[in-house]
């Protein structure tokens, strides 16, 4: 269902124009409430008058995670504190917490573009909505909360963790739309295997899963072992929380809500723009938020934006699956490695389970790289030749995609620490510096 069809289908001229005025009003308030904003345009030699439309966002400086973090925590905030309703902060996957801030109206915004990532994904009124996000300081739970209740749907605010208990629940509640990361997803599946549920037979119908990278192979294991359909929901903390981008039930990239948030992709080497279709850095500007409205935010989430119209009706921008965030990416002997290309070979692979885990080290000055893998508990009980082909596989298979060697090692199934919300999936023994 499309939730909001003035917002989501108007034609792309009208949204352009509305992108162009909202741009102007956020550039206006953040020079005006924002010293660094001030100070950043001043040196750039820009004005608030300069910006006359949507095209005009390049003439504006970028900001970047370093920028937040000097300004740690409210030093960005464009609201007077007794306007703000409600502070969130980042899960710190990588670096200090991002702080945000939200007024009522920012809350308002919030909810609405979850209300449509939910309908997009599946849900409406009649869906009992288990949300296994985690509540607190992360934007996950209250961010899906939220939205939920705007379609108005039934919320169970179970959060993360408690995993047999979110078995039960679902089994008795009866959910039909499951919330959470996606390899939260997937240890609730393995969780009800082990204890003779058969989540497919289930009332479950839908999947929203996001706030961390996971790839078409993983989609696929999870809404075969749960008979679902599963989504891609995206967002970040710096732009609002979930729900800044959602997939609708094509499948096939995540609309952008670019009447709120204007999205561009960028060559994070030369900063320039980069037309829709040619991959790169997302970067955003929120056009709408009071508290902390953000102005050419460098995410370091790599993607490509499409505009071709989708099938669905949504005029949006469409982005694609997140490939990896630059953060994540690790350079081996040289060679650039995002955890999202291991995955993919393994996720492929037979007589191997989707757990997984990517070991750095330094060896005598080289760098070394260790993939740790489950195996499926059939396979584990097999003779040593057996694995030892398995093995063989997997490295060769892994060398075909990043020209890289790396050693293989397989594990006993259940052995590889489970995430009860965004997984951790690189330990990097490497000295810094
Ligand atoms: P962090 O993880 O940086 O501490 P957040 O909790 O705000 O901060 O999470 C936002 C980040 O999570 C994004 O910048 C992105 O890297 C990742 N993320 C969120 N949703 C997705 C998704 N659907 N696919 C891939 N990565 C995602
Ligand atoms: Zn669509």
């Amino acid at each position: 269902m499309i939730w909001n069809r003035t917002a989501e289908c108007m034609s792309r001229d009208e949204r352009e124009q509305l992108q162009g005025r909202r741009l102007k009003e956020t550039v206006r308030r953040c020079y005006e409430k924002v010293a660094f904003y001030r100070a950043k345009m001043d040196a750039a030699g820009i004005a608030p008058d300069d910006i006359r439309s949507a095209a005009d966002i390049n003439l504006l400086p970028f900001t970047t995670k370093e920028d937040l973090a000097e300004s740690y925590p409210f030093g960005m905030f464009a609201a007077p504190m007794e306007d703000i309703v409600r502070i969130h902060s980042s899960s710190g996957t990588t670096g200090k917490p991002k702080v945000a801030g939200y007024t009522k109206s920012d809350i308002e915004v919030w909810a609405e573009v979850m209300a449509r990532t939910l309908s997009a994904a599946g849900g409406g009124r009649k869906e009992l909505i288990q949300n296994a996000y985690g509540y607190g300081l992360f934007t996950g739970g209250l961010g899906a909360h939220y939205g939920a209740e705007k379609i108005g749907a039934t919320v169970i605010p179970i959060s993360g963790g408690n995993t047999k208990r979110q078995i039960m629940i679902m089994q008795d509640f009866g959910s039909t739309l499951l919330s959470c990361t996606p390899s939260y997803a997937l240890h609730l599946a393995d969780t009800a295997r082990d204890m003779g549920v058969d989540i497919r037979k289930l009332p479950l119908k839908y999947g929203v899963f996001g706030a961390e990278p996971w790839t078409e192979s993983l989609r696929k294991e999870i809404e075969s072992k749960m008979g679902i359909r599963a989504t891609d929901i995206y967002g970040l903390t710096e732009i609002i929380g979930p729900g800044v981008a959602g997939e609708c039930h094509e499948q096939n990239g995540l609309h952008v809500y670019d009447d709120h948030f204007l999205p561009e992709i960028i060559d994070p080497v030369t900063l320039l723009s980069v037309p829709a279709g040619t991959p790169g850095e997302l970067v955003f500007t929120s056009l709408t938020k009071e508290a902390f409205p953000i102005i050419r935010y460098r995410t370091r989430d790599l993607s490509i934006l499409n505009t071709d119209p989708c099938p669905c009706g949504r005029t949006h921008v469409r982005m694609g699956r997140i490939t990896g965030r630059t953060d994540d990416m690790l350079i081996i002997r040289g060679v650039n490695v995002f955890p999202s290309q291991i995955e993919s070979v393994l996720l492929e692979m037979d007589g191997t389970e989707p757990h997984y885990l990517i070991v750095v080290d330094k060896l005598n000055g080289m760098d070394v790289l260790e993939v740790w893998v489950e195996v499926s508990p059939k396979v584990f009980t097999d003779e040593i030749k057996g694995l030892e082909a398995l093995e063989k596989k997997i490295r060769h298979e892994i060398h075909n995609v990043l020209g890289l060697t790396v050693s293989v090692k397989l594990v006993e199934p259940k052995t590889i620490e489970r995430s009860e919300g965004k997984a951790k999936r690189v330990i990097d023994k490497r000295p810094k510096g």
